[in-house]
């Protein structure tokens, strides 16, 4: 098949990686000969991938993760409308993938305009309960935006589930104001955890991923669409530690990212079998492999290869 990216059409298998949550399926994931770009093969159609996104991503109260680990969220979302504010401090956005819409929530109330597009009915529910929001639940292609009219529109670990990509970045270019931002954060491949790690890293997440960024593809993608590349880093308190922590207990052997399923309200790991002596054992070890995870985390950052890409870009002139 030939590459998103580049066209060409020889690519390479590196490993294979598991369906963790409904099967014992494997997938592929394949690097493009060319440019680098990896991704997952096959990439499941649209029908398919529903379930996935049904059963795993967030619960009916729109709440995804347990009482402990929502409180930390609300912090990280704090953290994402502050990075917007440092390149645009008022204005129109749109979240692309906004969920219940927290961060555009924080903006709308230093007086931004602000649109959110979330696929979940009942997700956007919730969203919608502030009044100040206007959600969309169709397709972000199928809406119909105004050219030019966006300030700053955001990507939040959206891209990597995307079948176009490059065909989702230009129409974002299209409604972007001359001088506007696009902020987007996707795993990084490159990063030291995914590279020690492999097919026990935890952002993998197949078959739901269909591509898998390094700083290099990812600022080709943007410069081949418009875009010039602002602001990149690659430290996420919210991704990183907790990553190498699954991905460590991932590689000792316990069932994949079973530590993940236990901090979620729902989650179809922990449906399919009796588990409670795993769990226990996992309980018991986190205190020691946080200290490793939290020590790691903070280095692979400091050396640019932490555990995602964080971009803001604007159009080329
Ligand atoms: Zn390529």
């Amino acid at each position: 098949m030939a590459c998103m990216l580049c066209g060409y059409e020889k690519s390479e298998k590196l490993f294979n990686v598991k369906d963790a949550d409904f099967s014992s399926k494997e997938y592929a994931l394949v690097k493009c000969n060319n440019c680098d770009l990896i991704s997952i093969e096959p990439k499941l159609d649209p029908e398919e991938i529903r379930k996935y996104y049904e059963s795993s991503y967030q619960d009916e109260s729109g709440a995804k993760f347990k009482s402990v680990y929502e409180a930390m969220e609300g912090a990280f979302k704090a953290s994402r409308a502050k990075y917007i504010m440092k390149f645009k401090k008022e204005g129109v956005i749109l979240d692309v993938g906004c969920g219940r819409g927290e961060v555009i929530g924080k903006l709308a109330e230093l007086g931004w305009e602000a649109h959110g597009c979330e696929l979940s009915e009942k997700i956007a529910l919730k969203a919608r309960q502030n009044k100040k929001l206007k959600i969309y639940t169709e397709c972000f292609e199928d809406v119909k935006f105004k050219p030019e009219y966006f300030d700053a529109i955001t990507l939040w670990h959206v891209l990597e589930h995307v079948h176009d990509p490059k065909t989702y970045i230009k129409r974002i270019y299209d409604i972007l104001k001359k001088d506007g931002v696009l902020i987007l954060e996707v795993p990084n491949i490159s990063s030291w955890q995914a590279r020690l790690f492999q097919a026990n890293w935890f952002h993998l997440d197949a078959p739901r991923h269909y591509y898998h960024f390094s700083s290099k593809t990812l600022k080709r993608l943007l410069m081949d669409t418009g875009f010039n590349v602002k602001n990149m880093n690659s430290f996420s308190f919210e991704y990183g530690p907790f990553s190498v922590l699954q991905s460590l207990l991932n590689s000792m052997g316990f069932t994949h990212d079973l530590l993940y399923g236990m901090l979620m309200k729902s989650s179809p790991i922990l449906k399919q079998k009796k588990l409670a002596i795993e769990k226990l054992l996992t309980v018991l070890l986190i205190p020691f492999l946080s200290v490793i995870s939290l020590v790691f985390a903070y280095f692979e950052a400091l050396f640019k290869g932490g555990a995602v890409i964080r971009v803001a870009a604007e159009k080329k002139i």
